[in-house]
């Protein structure tokens, strides 16, 4: 697990990418910038990490593109100790950049190899979220609710109400939704009954799965 200057070189340029691109936020460019990205990737494909591309991770998985999570993340408007929620572990790479912008990060994943491995990497390099499980993220964790963000990192064909519930009031939900592609959506709880919705373009993700027993 090797992370030397020519790794730092290029995440410090990815991050210049990003920039280009139109991420603002500095604190997200700093975590880009400080993430060991190619360690959250399966070795071959080391050398592309940096590269703002979507990667394949465990069990028919991806990690999502550079400029998605740096989006996504500047969407939350992260604040040092806010809780929240990210639904979708996959490879913990988001979830890192959360941790390192301050957050106390609750994370969940549906596929229980993935879970585990994750927990496990974190752990080692030194990035465990506050609470990492296993289950379906359509219900979100309501033991540890309300959240002040919420972040869901696959595709949704809807909102999911229980989602929606456990979002502090100010809390900002950040979610893809549709089918192929999805439509980025921001959603500000104003009061309990009261959702501002705001929508930010076309991405691609997996599929939020939904468990029909
Ligand atoms: N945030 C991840 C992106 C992973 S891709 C990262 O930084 O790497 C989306 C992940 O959502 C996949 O790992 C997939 O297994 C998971 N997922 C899909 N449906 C889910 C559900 N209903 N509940 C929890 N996780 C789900």
């Amino acid at each position: 697990m090797e992370d030397n200057y020519r790794h730092q070189g290029k995440r410090k340029l990815l991050a210049e990418k990003l920039a280009d691109k139109g991420i603002k936020d500095e604190q997200v460019l700093e975590a880009i910038a400080h993430i060991p990205r190619h360690l959250f990737l399966d070795s071959s494909f080391e050398d592309h990490a940096y590269q703002d591309k979507a990667f394949p991770i465990a069990a028919g998985q991806t990690i999502s593109h550079p400029f998605t999570v740096a989006f996504q993340t500047e969407l939350l408007q992260v604040k040092r100790g806010e809780k929240i929620l990210e639904v979708g572990t996959g490879s913990g790479y988001q979830a890192a950049v959360l941790k390192y912008l301050g957050a106390k990060v609750y994370t969940i994943e549906r596929q229980h190899k993935l879970y585990k491995k994750t927990a496990n990497f974190l752990k080692n390099i030194g990035y465990s979220p506050k609470y990492i499980t296993f289950g379906d993220g359509y219900k979100g964790i309501k033991a540890y609710a309300p959240y002040h963000k919420i972040i869901v990192t696959a595709g949704a064909p809807y909102i999911p109400k229980d989602l929606m519930a456990q979002l502090k009031i100010g809390g900002r939900l950040v979610i893809p939704v549709g089918e192929d592609p999805q439509i980025m959506t921001l959603l500000i709880r104003k009061d309990v009954k009261k959702f501002e919705k705001y929508t930010f373009g076309e991405f691609r993700f997996v599929p939020l799965l939904e468990n029909k027993n």
